[in-house]
């Protein structure tokens, strides 16, 4: 009976995680989406702990651990989400995402002493050798499990540290070669320990495929890291997803299907963001600068610098006004702000739209998350290709530390290592007002022309109190 009802648990949890996942595809819906999947997540826990029995039909043992380690992790996971700011969320995540490698590459490691410990019990043991006992398929899903699980564990670490700027990007000679040969001998080593029922095989598996995370990620810089959280978020569901295999368990398959096939989704939308084959991310030499990138003093003339009165008088006379928000609204958390701002020029008759690239900000979906959070209308958030045409029709554009994501290198320097990423077309606007605090470079660290071009004025300041100046100096306009 009570497998019945655990199934049927499973069941209501698997129908949560879609459902979930569906309402977090809009920011209305996102936070309600999340906390659906959450119960779920919740009962399929409690439903395993007290209701699943074995084929000889006894329950969970060592239940203390079991609670121990759920009201640590809980306690961990509250304190940490509830202090984090909202600039560190993109390092949370990736640290989060790794611990979910590192649960799928732990469970492979106790499933295999398991596997071959119960055929070192075995009463056959003593005439047949133990290696033809254990099923096979069972051990490949625990090495497939166990090196994407390691790989995404130790990669997502490496994410964290870059994210958080504690680890520098780290190109080295032959970086290709090396990470392919590495590949190679992951996959020859893994066969043998199948084949082989090898311990000493798994466990050198299980070190070469955290090096190889490590070695994967350190290189992967520029502005190409968007591309490898998502990338690491999809290994981590195909990881958990081996896991459900391995114990037959249906909602840990769905959930882990619907992360590994969502992160994958994710990494396609992001490769064609960045303009980057998924191949070259697996070998993981891209983004790292390929040569001298243009440094400021190779850009013609100066930068010129407008006050908020200025810039509030060219707004609210224009016709078409567009916002391109980047990184330094979620440092400013200027979110409310530049809503007021939208809505004050709205009042004014101006048409007001953002410019959404899909890597501004440090996670995918950053501004949509931040905007969402001051009610923005979703239809006023316009993507790259839709709004790269509109920019010659524009009178204003407003960027708000925004950088990296209109610099023209992308399209204009080989050696930059961002060439080749498409970029929001804001120079083909009339005017061009850049809200930053400095000259300071963006996460890939390279100057931008923009900045130096004719249409260009500079507002600096931090992007709140800019933005507050901005929304009274036009207020002051009558
Ligand atoms: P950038 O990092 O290129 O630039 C942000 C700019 O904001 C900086 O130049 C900074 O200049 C300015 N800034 C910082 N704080 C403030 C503030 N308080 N007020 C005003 N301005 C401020 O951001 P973009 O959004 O343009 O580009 C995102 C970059 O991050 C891309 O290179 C992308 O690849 C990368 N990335 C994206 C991820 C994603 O998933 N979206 C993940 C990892 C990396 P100053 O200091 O002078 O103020």
């Amino acid at each position: 009976m009570t497998k019945y009802i655990l199934e049927i648990i499973y069941l209501i949890a698997s129908t949560t995680f879609i459902l979930g996942l569906k309402m977090l595809g809009n920011p209305a819906s996102a936070r309600k989406g999340n906390l659906i999947a959450a119960f779920g997540m919740v009962i399929a826990i409690f439903g395993t702990i007290f209701l699943y029995t074995d084929a000889s039909g006894n329950h969970l043992k060592n239940l203390p651990l079991i609670f121990g380690g759920l009201m640590l992790g809980t306690v961990v996971g509250w304190i940490a989400a509830k202090r984090v700011q909202m600039t560190a969320m993109p390092e949370m995540v990736s640290l989060f995402n790794g611990m979910g490698g590192a649960c799928a590459m732990l469970i492979s490691v106790i499933e295999f002493q398991h596997l071959t410990d119960a055929s070192h019990n075995d009463f056959y043991n003593a005439v047949v050798n133990s290696a033809t006992l254990i099923p096979k398929g069972e051990l490949t899903t625990i090495l497939i499990g166990m090196i994407i699980g390691s790989v995404s564990f130790a990669g997502s670490i490496i994410a964290y540290g870059k994210l958080s700027g504690k680890v520098k990007d780290k190109s080295f000679n032959a970086q290709q070669f090396i990470n392919i040969g590495l590949m190679l001998v992951i996959i020859v080593l893994a066969v043998l320990a199948v084949v082989n029922v090898d311990a000493n095989m798994f466990y050198a598996v299980l070190a070469l495929s955290l090096v190889y995370g490590i070695l994967f990620v350190l290189p992967i810089g520029g502005a190409d890291m968007p591309v490898v959280i998502s990338l690491l978020n999809s290994f981590t569901g195909v990881a958990a997803a081996c896991g459900g295999f391995l114990y037959d368990n249906k909602v840990m398959l769905v959930g882990g299907i619907l992360v590994g096939s969502a992160g994958t989704l994710l990494t396609m939308v992001m490769c064609k963001a960045m303009n980057r084959s998924l191949l070259n991310v697996l070998i993981g030499n891209f983004g790292g600068a390929k040569g001298e990138a243009a440094t400021s003093s190779s850009f013609q003339g100066s930068t010129k610098e407008i006050t908020a009165s200025d810039a509030a008088i060219l707004m609210k006379y224009a016709k078409k006004v567009v916002i391109v928000p980047g990184y330094g609204l979620a440092v400013a958390q200027a979110q409310h702000v530049v809503h007021e701002l939208e809505e004050l020029l709205e009042k004014e008759g101006v048409e007001v739209k953002y410019a959404i690239h899909p890597v501004a900000g440090r996670m995918p979906g950053h501004m949509n998350v931040l905007l969402a959070e001051s009610n923005v209308s979703y239809d006023k958030l316009v993507e790259m290709e839709e709004i790269n045409p509109e920019f010659n029709t524009t009178d204003v554009v407003l960027v708000v530390g925004a950088n990296d994501v209109v610099n023209p290198a992308a399209k204009t320097d080989p050696n930059s290592p961002i060439y080749g990423m498409p970029i929001l077309e804001v120079e083909n606007a009339t005017n061009v007002i850049v809200n930053k605090r400095s000259m300071k470079a963006g996460y890939a660290g390279i100057e931008n022309e923009l900045f130096f071009k004719p249409k260009t004025s500079m507002l600096f300041g931090d992007a709140k109190k800019a933005l507050t100046q901005l929304v009274s100096e036009i207020k002051s306009l009558g």
